[in-house]
């Protein structure tokens, strides 16, 4: 099977690691129909980076993984990298937390430096803790955030964040930070939008929808852009913690099977908000 409906069909966010499946994950992708992943980096070690090198080196596993996915089932992978924004209240219970930001700003510009290089399409994750930390903290990480938001601005790319689950004056309030920094329109993501963002909130962030079947049949009509993903996470210790990866392959499939309109809904989510975002047109692979 190659894409559904005749579209490519891609899923917005998932994690793939080499203590897991790595990229066999994505033959299930493939045999399930699907064609493009944008693969965001994760930390692969067990403590959280201290030092610019480590990041480095995750970034590099992502970028192998999104290789070996290409090569062992010609799926598309499109390489997503930023230091994690959880990591700088861990890394300061060691640095302190103004060197812990500095390596966050740091490896920010080595992300940037990537999507210069086209080795990555987009800065993720950035953004704040979906769980209380101290003042302290918080503060460095509202600082961490609006560097990423420079960083992309300057070379040009969208921003995937990580945050707590957003209300409409939530997603206000980051389509306000977009707009202090400057960030052309629909170039900041919402990452694992478990509710359905009203368009008549009238906001530009754009919703990367969990892809749970109540949720894609609600925002389905929606004009977009939005994407779906299953932020799979190739954990072992962790089975079943997210959706598995053939999720969004399977959702098109029944939908594209209810009618030809529905159908024509899923070029919202497969093709045209990746252009609007992304510039990039995601191409059916040939077989
Ligand atoms: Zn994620």
């Amino acid at each position: 099977m190659v894409g559904i409906a005749g579209l490519p069909v891609v899923d917005h966010h998932c994690h793939l690691s080499p203590a897991g499946e790595g990229a066999r994950a994505a033959v299930r992708f493939r045999a399930a129909g699907g064609t493009h992943l944008f693969v965001a980096t994760q930390n692969y070690e067990p403590l959280v980076p201290t030092d610019l090198d480590s990041y480095e080196r995750q970034f590099l596993t992502t970028e192998r993984l999104a290789r070996e996915v290409t090569a062992s089932s010609r799926v598309v992978a499109y390489v997503v990298v930023a230091p994690y924004p959880i990591d700088l209240g861990r890394a300061a219970e060691t640095l302190g937390v103004g060197p812990a930001l500095e390596l966050q700003r740091r490896a920010l510009d080595l992300a940037g430096r990537w999507v210069r290089e086209r080795r990555a399409v987009a800065l993720g994750e950035v953004g704040w803790p979906h769980f209380p930390v101290t003042a302290e903290v918080g503060e460095a990480t509202r600082h961490a955030f609006r560097h990423a938001l420079e960083v992309a601005h300057d070379v040009g790319c969208p921003v995937v964040v990580h945050s707590p689950d957003l209300d409409p004056a939530g997603y206000r309030e980051l389509d306000a930070e977009a707009k202090r920094a400057q960030l052309p329109v629909h170039r900041l993501v919402k990452h694992y939008a478990r509710g359905r963002l009203d368009p008549a909130v009238g906001v530009d962030v754009v919703p990367s929808y969990l892809a749970r079947r109540d949720l894609v049949n609600e925002i389905l009509p929606d004009p977009g852009p939005w994407f779906l993903e299953t932020d799979y996470l190739d954990d072992p210790r962790r089975p079943g913690a997210v959706l598995d990866l053939a999720t969004v392959p399977r959702r098109a499939t029944a939908i594209a099977g209810r009618s030809t309109s529905d159908a024509e809904r899923l070029a919202v989510p497969f093709v045209r908000s990746v252009e609007q975002v992304y510039g990039l047109t995601p191409q059916l692979p040939e077989r």
